[in-house]
């Protein structure tokens, strides 16, 4: 689906690598790499490159999805879509705060990664993302439903338009630049390196008079009701995201999204495992030994089984499209019934006369006991 390399081959190490030896790995190919330092053509890519494969491999939960979904974990499909499992893509990774977390706040600055953090201020730039944990019952997630969620979310604020005050006047500080620049010792030699002005925090324009109504910031936090549409089939761990409806983005960006992760509780008697349902039924030794019609509940209501004579305990049997819906599929998993014959352990005077009457016939007659027998004889 895509030509990108491995983020274990980028960094040298194997599938298996602590995160100690990603660490290190990286280290040394991020001061190789790094542009300031080194200025073969390519440096500059192959430090991205090495600087996104660290961002997923130092991320406990990115390096687990990357382990299982490859590269396709990072790709957004569409809105609400299902595929959006992951919910994060390469674009999200902020390389400043990593190379910022390796090497100090030296490159926080660095102007190949101006972070949309830092330059929030001037230019448009999405709103924050939420993350939020929804329970489900066993029913909500297998037929789908709609909830309603509650959170705070930052809203423009009304009052200054999103601005963050009134009587705008050019920075002085910066002179509109938006930003400084300033010396700095690191440990590849000094460098001059531009970071955000302090005074107008990157807009080059400073307020004669603060917004009161958001103290400057151009949001207010809100609380907000949101819809969310539960698709069928989702479980424990899956994830969806509700593009736009997050938290209002900077200078005109776009809202930020909501990404809504699943906890489905269990079901007493149905066991999920993907779209296929587990269910265990008890019968008697008389129902296993004659056979039976029996009536069990699924997923669509109850059905009658019909257990043929001589079933054994644990018997699978399969009941075709029980199960549920493979989510952005018409697919649907099947129900696997699991016979368990409960041998009955207090029976009353008549039940004990007729097992005994049973006993004395001659019930050794199947191949099992003759094998058995042979070797005792
Ligand atoms: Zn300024
Ligand atoms: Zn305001």
């Amino acid at each position: 689906m895509n030509s990108k390399k491995d983020y274990y081959e980028i960094l040298g190490v194997s599938k298996n690598a602590t995160d100690d030896e990603i660490k290190r790995a990286f280290r040394k190919l991020a001061k190789q790499y790094h542009p300031d330092i080194n200025k073969e053509p390519g440096a500059e890519e192959k430090f991205k490159e090495i600087g996104e494969a660290y961002a997923v491999l130092s991320d406990k939960e990115k390096r687990r999805q990357y382990d299982q979904f490859g590269h396709a974990a990072f790709e957004n499909n569409g809105a609400g879509g299902f595929g959006g499992f992951s919910g994060f893509s390469a674009d999200d990774i902020d390389l400043s705060s990593i190379f910022g977390d390796i090497f100090g706040s030296a490159f926080g600055g660095f102007s190949g990664f101006g972070s949309s953090r830092s330059n929030r201020q001037n230019r448009p730039a999405k709103g924050k993302d939420s993350l939020i944990r929804m329970n489900l019952t066993f029913e909500e997630a297998v037929f789908g439903c709609e909830k309603t969620i509650n959170l705070d979310l930052d809203e423009k604020c009304s009052k200054c338009n999103g601005k963050g005050g009134f009587d705008e006047s050019t920075c002085s500080t910066c002179n509109g630049r938006g930003r400084v620049i300033s010396q700095q010792q690191t440990m590849f030699g000094v460098f001059q390196s531009e970071s955000t002005c302090p005074d107008c925090q990157g807009t080059g324009k400073t307020f004669r008079q603060t917004c009161s109504a958001c103290r400057g910031k151009g949001h207010v936090l809100k609380n907000k009701d949101i819809v969310v549409k539960v698709p069928e089939g989702v479980d424990t761990g899956n994830k969806i995201r509700i593009t736009g409806k997050g938290s209002a983005g900077y200078n005109g960006g776009p809202n930020g999204d909501i990404y809504i992760e699943f906890k489905v509780k269990d079901h007493p008697l149905f066991q999920r495992d993907g779209e296929d349902i587990y269910l265990e039924v008890p019968i008697t030794v008389t129902q296993a030994v004659l056979g039976c019609k029996k009536e069990i509940p699924t997923l669509q209501g109850n059905v009658i089984l019909d257990i043929k004579a001589g079933a054994q305990n644990q018997d699978k049997l399969k009941l075709r499209g029980k199960g549920i819906k493979v989510p952005d599929s018409f697919r649907k998993g099947d129900m696997i019934v699991i016979l368990k014959v409960v041998i009955p352990t207090k029976l009353d005077r008549i039940q004990k006369k007729l097992f005994k009457e049973l006993d004395e016939t001659n019930l050794e007659n199947s191949l099992e006991f003759r094998e058995f027998n042979r070797y005792i004889d």
